[in-house]
């Protein structure tokens, strides 16, 4: 049974029972939110490693760092490198998104290395075999998809990102409205060709039951993608888009019904003030599935501070309701990310959906900052280390220039939160 399944048959799995005792919830929340589609536990049952995450309504807001080699570099040494990094850092789940060197080989080396939750986007892999069998994306066929999709599977990958709702519904109100970006999807990119091309219907979408089939036997989570996502500020929230989560609602429906877990990718680039709105619009078409943003990116023009560009409109979406957020990197529109650029990504996004969480009221986050609070008010400088995100850094920053007395070299003699003490009669140590 898949976790779905078996939450609908009343029982709490032990992956239920992790993830209630990671967050600090009843285990029965953890069942009826599987249960009602409002959670996943991306699970696969080949993924033998694996400690349980769980995504969703009530739940801490998650974190993916995405890695994986491009055609021009990397390779399984680099990208499991980037995966200690990550979690080093603290992300939630992985994505694997190679698409150089042996894809297999990588993808089974992350998977068989983490703990985490690893996602994959299948298309990459099917399109780059397509142009070394047939020298052509758009001549994969159908079963070469399903195929590459089964593997993945069976390989233990615990979500697969599936672009089904890019339907010839969705790429005909594309084309009539115009965009400034077009597609930025590479996934979208990739079926969108294939579908013109072939004057055919996406078989993500066509043959979804086989889709489903396959999920199923796995516990595969789907991650239905977002492949009209805007990629600018001028194109967020268009007709395109809409269109395609309309379709998506209806495939998570489905999904369900057949006993598979899913959740919904979102943008991508918005400005600050659409968030909310979007959230609401998947929220409300998609029955409360788990809701994963990109970003979302609230200006274009921050290339080189992007991590920073995702992590204000991460904060947004996570405090309006967003369940998952995809990290972006300093490297983002400019090349393939590094582990620093890994590190400095998921940071941003850690704190992106703390922010959010502390506004959601889950719980432990605004007890985390009180912590934080009156470590500060005692000057208690290895504590407050300790509860930072990153407690090397905040070490090796407050030692740079250190005070000669117990406050820190920012005001040194004249520290505020010293001067009042004295003069209020209320010690610190009281915090
Ligand atoms: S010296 Fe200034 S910055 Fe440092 S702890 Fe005191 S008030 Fe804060």
């Amino acid at each position: 049974m898949t976790q779905l399944e078996s939450a609908r048959e009343g029982i709490i799995s032990p992956q239920m029972e992790l993830v209630a005792q990671h967050e600090g919830v009843e285990a029965e929340f953890i069942r009826q939110g599987v249960a009602g589609g409002t959670i996943v536990i991306p699970a696969n049952i080949n993924h033998t490693n694996l400690v349980p995450c769980g995504i969703g309504h009530g739940l801490k807001t998650k974190v993916n760092a995405n890695i994986g080699t491009s055609s021009d570099f990397g390779n399984i040494d680099t990208e499991l490198a980037k995966l200690w990094v990550a979690i080093d850092s603290g992300a939630d789940t992985v994505m694997d998104l190679s698409t150089g060197g042996d894809i297999s080989a990588i993808r089974r080396a992350i998977i068989a290395s983490s703990p985490l939750p690893i996602g994959t986007v299948p298309i990459y892999q099917v399109g780059i075999e397509a142009i070394a069998r047939h020298d052509a994306i758009v001549k994969m066929t159908a079963d070469e998809l399903f195929a590459v999709i089964e593997e993945h599977a069976r390989d233990g990958v615990d979500f697969i990102t599936v672009h089904c709702g890019v339907t010839q519904s969705a790429i005909a109100r594309l084309k009539q409205q115009g965009r400034v970006a077009d597609v930025v999807s590479r996934g979208g990119a990739f079926l969108i060709g294939w579908i013109l091309h072939n004057e055919r219907e996406n078989p993500l979408y066509e043959h979804y039951d086989r889709l489903l089939d396959m999920a199923r036997e796995f516990d595969v989570t789907l991650s239905l993608g977002d492949g009209m996502r805007p990629g600018c500020l001028a194109d967020a929230t268009d007709r395109a888009q809409v269109e395609e989560l309309l379709v998506i609602g209806e495939l998570v429906q489905r999904a369900q019904q057949a006993g598979v877990q899913t959740m919904v990718e979102g943008p991508g680039h918005l400005p600050l003030n659409q968030i909310e709105a979007n959230v609401q619009l998947e929220k409300a078409i998609c029955k409360g599935a788990p809701f994963y943003v990109l970003g979302p990116l609230v200006t274009d023009v921050a290339a080189g501070y992007d991590h920073i560009t995702g992590a204000i409109g991460g904060a947004i979406a996570a405090a309006a309701g967003t369940d998952f957020l995809c990290y972006v990197t300093p490297a983002e529109h400019l090349s393939l990310p590094d582990a620093e650029d890994v590190r400095q990504g998921v940071i941003a996004s850690r704190i992106a959906a703390h922010a959010g969480d502390i506004v959601k009221g889950v719980k432990g986050a605004q007890e985390w900052d009180m912590k934080m609070s009156k470590a500060r008010k005692r000057l208690d400088w290895e504590e407050q280390a300790r509860l930072s995100l990153n407690p090397e850094l905040a070490r090796r920053v407050h030692s740079k220039h250190a005070s000669a007395g117990s406050a820190c070299s920012m005001c040194g003699e004249y520290c505020a939160m010293e001067l009042v003490e004295k003069y209020l009669g209320i010690s610190a140590s009281k915090c």
